[in-house]
């Protein structure tokens, strides 16, 4: 199985998402990425995002071409 992973981190504050220019590969790269706590800058308002749980979001597609979304979640 094969998928292909997008990541988009949520800029609560202007309310978008945008598609985070860090590379998470899989689950387990997220996980190592929290661990170094990674910061995004919003390309609207510029400010710092610190790259958490509660404000990215992931794009799955298995090899049948479903799309699946998943919110940050505690059980990576
Ligand atoms: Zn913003």
């Amino acid at each position: 199985m094969s998928h292909t992973v997008k990541c988009e981190i949520k800029c609560k504050e202007h309310n978008i998402c945008f598609k985070s220019p860090i590379f998470f590969g899989t689950p387990g790269t997220f996980t190592s990425a929290i661990t170094y706590g990674n910061i995004v800058s919003c390309p609207i308002g510029g400010e710092m995002i610190p790259c958490n749980k509660d404000n990215m979001r992931f794009q799955y597609r298995d090899d049948n071409g479903r799309v699946f979304h998943e919110e940050g979640k505690d059980t990576f």
